[in-house]
């Protein structure tokens, strides 16, 4: 296994006192930055991105210009590009970050994949450059960026783990149903402390299990 790390927007827009801020989002950057003392060898690339938006328009509709957010759809102004809003939290320390990600100019944004980095290259290239079978996800929202980020990295083929002492939500409920939706997709869903070997194992195996299940299932069509 070649795993990766992704650090999800954990930026001061989404922490205490932000745009957008999340409770408990401090304390996911200091333990984020705690983790990374500890694991960074676990990773072959570690990889954080920002939400990333223009000044000058609604982005897409992702702002809330005429009405007040439903903060489903449309959120208040976050993460102007350029903005103190926008940067990293200053309790996530970001030397052990391979990969600096944007998202979000111009248009909504939640998963990392819609983002690219300075050099213009998708996460879909840092993967396939790394040779990277197994994704990791931390940070913020649990039910947004977070969710979004976990969803299309199943679907990019990665076992994905969810570290859920280390990511933090907008409401309690939709971070419950998010972390019940991934897993059922497929994520293990543990916390950061759990045995990474053993858990990336349970993953893989889970994961070809269920191939095989649908190949007999497939076969035993085929027999009738
Ligand atoms: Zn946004």
């Amino acid at each position: 296994m070649t795993r990766a790390l992704f650090i999800i927007d954990v930026q001061n827009d989404f922490t205490e006192g932000g745009a957008l801020g999340v409770e408990g989002g401090a304390a996911v950057a200091a333990g984020v930055t705690d983790y990374l003392g500890a694991h960074r060898d676990d990773y072959a690339v570690v990889v954080a991105s920002r939400d990333w938006h223009d000044a000058d328009n609604d982005n897409g509709g992702h702002f809330a210009t005429d009405a007040d957010p439903d903060f489903v759809d449309t959120w208040p102004s976050h993460c102007i590009a350029g903005t103190p809003g926008a940067e990293y939290h200053p309790a996530l320390d970001v030397s052990g970050v391979d990969v600096h990600i944007r998202k979000g100019q111009g248009i909504p944004a939640y998963s990392i994949f819609e983002g690219t980095d300075d050099a213009g290259a998708t996460i879909t290239e840092v993967l396939t450059s790394h040779g990277i079978t197994d994704v990791d996800i931390v940070g913020l929202a649990t039910d947004y960026c977070v969710r979004a980020s976990a969803l299309d990295a199943l679907e990019h083929g990665q076992h994905v783990r969810v570290l859920t002492d280390l990511v933090a939500g907008v409401a309690a409920q939709t971070s419950a149903d998010a972390l019940a939706e991934l897993g059922h997709a497929g994520a293990v869903i543990a916390e950061s402390g759990a045995d990474t070997g053993a858990a990336g194992e349970t993953g893989a195996d889970a994961g070809a299990d269920r191939e095989a299940d649908a190949g007999t299932a497939g076969d035993d069509e085929g027999a009738r």
